[in-house]
């Protein structure tokens, strides 16, 4: 199979999370080649779902494995004139989802070919293999999306094993990283509004403008890690970023929108909090809420707050990073036990939130720029190594 023009027609029609349509077409295209048992569409928006079913399976005696791909790309604008350049301007693979489908795609292909045979071996006997596609992993909506769908709730999985991998630069290529326990941190954004009243920049004292609740919360949010860390004696990682902060007519576009006779009304401070335990995470989140709440009273002040980007932390299960640190060996990948979680976040975790699974690190070379680097490109010479992970996983 030509897994490197697969790749690169994936990479060509790149589209943005929750607008994967040509994406999951091109999928489902190549899908309805590989004889599965079944393929289920429109999950969760863009989502897709594969399966391969032995004749006497049963759920609730035999195991189903699945495995996972993302089918989103993002808002970053290809700097490369490389034939297979993205069509759609501003929007490019720079985080390695075309590889990661392309993997998915070698996986359904080999399957084609040998489930019926594999599924005549005693150690495979009556398994469902589940191959899934989920959009809008980029901005933490798509796994979600999928779970909460009634489509996907039929299908009643109960999945035992879920697999997923990312390619990770500056990891030599063909690298298998793992850690048991967390493997990537969770995140959230946290948006914070402050109205006050408007006044004639001449006169401030008859309005309200909220500057100083927008200089303390930025001052409180900066320092609010650094606190945590100290308060619990905490060894765990927790980060507190202030991603935005705007005073005034948070629409403008240009210096000239400026409106230097008005004393606004209007302030917002979006921040990005992170830690490797989604019960430090609730803390960020408390903490900064108690405070927005405490300066509304103090000055007078509307508050609205609101979350975007939610991710929970990926958590890998003991026996999962088993059968990975396995079919590595098997395989006689070099095999590296990561000593900290990624301080990225995944989608991909609020599947491990409810099913047993793990996602490993499949080092994409030291060379390779970094995700989502205007300069990144997935590199194709780890493609296989990616499906025969996957296939050895099944085979396990
Ligand atoms: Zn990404
Ligand atoms: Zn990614």
């Amino acid at each position: 199979m030509a897994t490197l023009a697969l790749r690169q027609n994936l990479h060509k029609i790149a589209e943005l999370s929750n607008q994967e349509y040509k994406t999951a077409q091109f999928v489902v295209d190549f899908l309805e080649k590989c004889n599965p048992t079944s393929i289920h569409q429109k999950i969760g928006n863009t989502g897709i779902i594969a399966i391969w079913e032995s004749k006497n399976f049963d759920t609730s005696k035999h195991k189903t494995v699945a495995f996972r791909a993302e089918l989103d790309a993002l808002p970053i604008p290809e700097p490369n004139n490389f034939e297979y350049k993205s069509v759609h301007n501003g929007v490019s693979h720079k985080c390695g989802h075309d590889g990661h489908m392309t993997i998915l795609l070698g996986l359904a292909d080999y399957l084609k070919n040998n489930f019926d045979k594999i599924s005549q071996e005693n150690n495979f006997n009556n398994k469902r293999i589940v191959l899934l596609f989920q959009p809008a992993e980029e901005t933490g909506q798509g796994a979600l999306q999928m779970l909460e769908d009634e489509n996907f709730q039929n299908l009643n999985l109960k999945i035992d094993a879920f697999f997923a991998l990312h390619n990770i630069p500056s990891y030599q290529k063909n690298l298998i990283v793992c850690r048991e326990n967390t493997f990537a941190a969770a995140s959230t954004g946290i948006i914070i509004e402050f109205e006050g009243l408007t006044s004639h920049a001449a006169e401030p004292q008859n309005g309200n403008n909220p500057a100083l609740a927008l200089s303390e919360l930025t001052t409180f949010i900066y320092n609010l890690s650094s606190k945590i860390i100290k308060e619990k004696k905490n060894k765990d990682f927790v980060l507190a970023t202030v991603v935005d902060a705007v005073l005034g007519e948070t629409s403008r576009k240009s210096f000239d929108d400026i409106a230097f006779g008005v004393s606004p009304a209007k302030a917002r401070v979006c921040a990005t909090l992170r830690s490797y335990l989604d019960e430090d995470l609730e803390l960020l989140s408390q903490k900064t809420e108690q405070k927005a709440k405490e300066l509304a009273k103090n000055y007078d002040l509307k508050l609205k707050i609101s979350y975007s980007e939610k991710f929970a932390a990926t958590t890998n299960t003991q026996k999962s990073v088993a059968s990975i640190k396995k079919a590595a060996q098997k395989l006689e990948l070099n095999y590296q036990n990561k000593e900290k979680p990624f301080s990225w976040s995944e989608d991909f975790g609020q599947f491990t939130t409810r099913f047993e699974g793990a996602m490993f690190g499949l080092g994409s070379g030291t060379n390779t720029p970094e995700l989502h680097h205007s300069n990144y490109d997935f590199p194709d010479e780890i493609t296989q190594t990616g499906i025969n992970m996957f296939v050895e996983l099944i085979k396990s």
